[in-house]
């Protein structure tokens, strides 16, 4: 039997809402409602930026406590993800959530450029980040966004800052950065067979590439990510109406690939995550 897919759901981001663009969640009560739906439709672990009442991207420690009590209520066993990402947060403000232990958070173990400023991740802050995860039980999601950040990851692992076996995930699609090819995913898939033996694997196609990415992980063996913080265009229209359509959409197609969307039960298993 075929691993079961574990579906992510990332259900904000951090590019702020227009006025004309409807089904992002923002307030807490919002989050916790769109990721119930998503949870309903297979989505066993939800990807989580939390924002301001002005909507721009926040770090307060209270938002983020208030959406992971929600979700552990209503989304029973779902493994709850927390961004360290930038975009307006400074670099003491991206490792705060942690303090509130998510079950996993994102690391990005380089700098890229994205569509109109630098995505900043300088080594000492990745560090930072990597021994806070490691001091709370909190499972890095490897962010790859360019070539180095996989070797970076590496080296993270020998140098006792991440366990093995890691949980790694490709962005591919995002103009600057890695280009969502095929070959670029199988390249990626057999480095990370060579160095990180045991390693899991995700990827998020931004945009027009959601889909063909969402493909490509249940073909070759990965774990799919949708959600509206992917389903952009750089014009910032939206593609999708919610989450939960676009989890529907991957649930749906998993069969066509001999998969099963993965209950939180059996995405706990995969990751290695304890409870
Ligand atoms: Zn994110």
């Amino acid at each position: 039997m075929t691993t079961p897919a574990i579906i992510t759901v990332a259900i904000t981001g951090a590019i702020p809402r227009k006025a004309d663009i409807s089904g992002i969640p923002v307030t807490p009560a919002e989050q916790i409602e769109s990721t119930h739906e998503a949870y309903e439709a297979g989505a066993a672990l939800v990807h989580i930026h939390v924002r301001n009442k002005d909507e721009s991207p926040s770090s307060d420690p209270e938002l983020f406590a208030e959406v992971q009590e929600g979700v552990r209520k209503h989304c029973p066993g779902m493994i709850i993800q927390f961004s360290t990402g930038g975009r307006g947060r400074t670099h003491e403000e991206r490792g705060r959530p942690l303090l509130l232990k998510p079950d996993m958070a994102s690391l990005a173990t380089g700098s890229v450029n994205f569509p109109n400023q630098v995505y900043e991740n300088p080594p000492q802050l990745i560090d930072s980040l990597a021994e806070t995860m490691h001091k709370n039980d909190i499972k890095p999601e490897i962010e790859v966004f360019d070539l180095a950040m996989l070797y970076n990851a590496e080296t993270l692992i020998n140098r006792g800052l991440v366990r093995p076996p890691a949980h790694v995930q490709w962005v591919l699609g995002i103009p600057n950065a890695l280009p969502a090819r095929r070959e670029v995913i199988e390249f990626l898939i057999s480095e990370l067979v060579d160095i990180m033996p045991g390693a899991t694997w995700s990827a998020a196609g931004i945009g027009r590439h959601q889909l063909d990415v969402n493909r490509w992980c249940l073909e070759l063996g990965g774990h799919p990510r949708t959600g509206l913080e992917d389903n952009i265009k750089f014009d910032r229209s939206r593609l999708a109406k919610s989450n939960a359509e676009l989890v529907a959409r991957v649930a749906e197609i998993c069969a066509e690939y001999d998969r099963v969307p993965a209950t939180a039960k059996q995405a706990r298993l995969i990751l290695g995550l304890t409870q």
